[in-house]
C-alpha cells in the first residue's frame, strides 16, 4: 500500500469513528458536505473519477435515488430493485453479481439457496447478516438467470461505488467470477486468482466463489473457507471454528 492510499484509507477509519460517536449519540464534530465529497472523491485512485454526480449524501437518499432508475433495459422487466443491506458502516461488503429470481421478488441480495450458503459462511466467520454488507454488482434482475451484460455493468457501477463511498468497509468481498472481473480487470480468472489480495478504489478486495458454485461444486468450499480466514485475519476477527477445537 503507498502513501496515498494509506492516508485514504486512514481518513475512511477517522471517517467511520466520526460517524459511529454520532450514531451511539456521543459529541462528535459533524462532517460537512464538502468533506464527505472529499472522502469520496478521495476513493478513486486507480480508475477514472466517477462519471456522475449523484445528488445524495446518505445511503438512503442513494436508494431512493436508484429505486427511480430507467437507465438500462432491465428497468423494464425488473419487479424490485435489489439495492443491498446490511451495517451502513461495516467493515465487510460483499458484493455478489446481480439478483436472481428469490432477490426480484423480494427486493433483498442474496435470499435464495445460494444466499442461505453466503448466510452460513458469514456466520461460521462469526459475524451476522446485519453486521456486515451485502449488495451486488447491478442492481436488477437479469431475466432467465443470463450474465449481466457489459452495457448494465457501466450504468451500475456508479451506484456501487456510490454505495461504497457512504460505507468505507475496510475489505470487499467479490463474490464470483463477474464480481470479480468489474471490480479487478476484465480478463480475471476466478479459477487462478481467487484467493488473492487485490484492491479496488484503495480498499483490499479478496476474490472469491460464488456460493451457486459451491453448491454445484460443493469441494471448492476449502478453498472459499481459506479466503474468508484470510479475510477474519486482517479484520482481526477470531476464527470461532478453532475456538471450539
Ligand atoms: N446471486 C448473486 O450474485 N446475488 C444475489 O443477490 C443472489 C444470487
Amino acid at each position: 500500500m503507498d502513501t496515498k492510499e494509506e492516508l485514504i484509507n486512514l481518513l475512511g477509519q477517522v471517517k467511520k469513528q466520526l460517524l459511529y460517536s454520532q450514531e451511539i449519540g456521543l459529541d462528535a464534530p459533524t462532517l460537512s458536505s464538502h468533506s464527505l465529497q472529499y472522502l469520496r472523491e478521495g476513493l478513486q485512485l486507480d480508475r477514472e473519477p466517477l462519471k456522475e454526480n449523484f445528488d445524495c449524501n446518505s445511503l438512503e437518499e442513494l436508494e431512493d435515488f436508484i429505486n427511480n432508475c430507467n437507465k438500462c433495459k432491465l428497468s423494464k422487466e425488473r419487479k424490485n430493485i435489489v439495492f443491498g443491506e446490511g451495517h451502513p458502516h461495516a467493515r465487510l461488503v460483499f458484493v455478489g453479481e446481480a439478483p436472481g429470481m428469490d432477490e426480484d421478488l423480494t427486493g433483498k441480495p442474496f435470499v435464495g439457496k445460494a444466499g442461505k450458503l453466503l448466510t452460513d459462511i458469514i456466520k461460521a466467520m462469526g459475524l451476522t447478516r446485519d453486521e456486515v454488507y451485502i449488495c451486488n454488482i447491478i442492481k436488477c434482475h437479469p431475466p432467465r438467470n443470463r450474465d449481466p451484460e457489459r452495457d448494465e455493468i457501466e450504468m451500475c457501477l456508479p451506484f456501487l461505488e456510490a454505495q461504497l463511498s457512504f460505507i468505507q468497509p475496510e475489505i470487499i468481498c467479490a463474490i464470483g467470477r463477474i464480481s470479480a472481473q468489474s471490480l479487478v480487470r476484465e480478463d480475471f480468472k476466478i479459477t487462478r486468482e481467487r484467493g488473492q489480495w487485490q484492491s479496488f478504489r484503495g480498499i483490499p478486495l479478496m476474490p472469491t466463489y460464488h456460493p451457486a458454485y459451491l453448491l454445484r461444486y460443493p469441494p471448492a468450499k476449502k478453498a472459499v473457507w481459506e479466503d474468508m480466514q484470510q479475510i477474519m485475519k486482517k479484520l482481526g476477527l477470531t476464527d470461532p471454528r478453532e475456538l471450539r477445537e
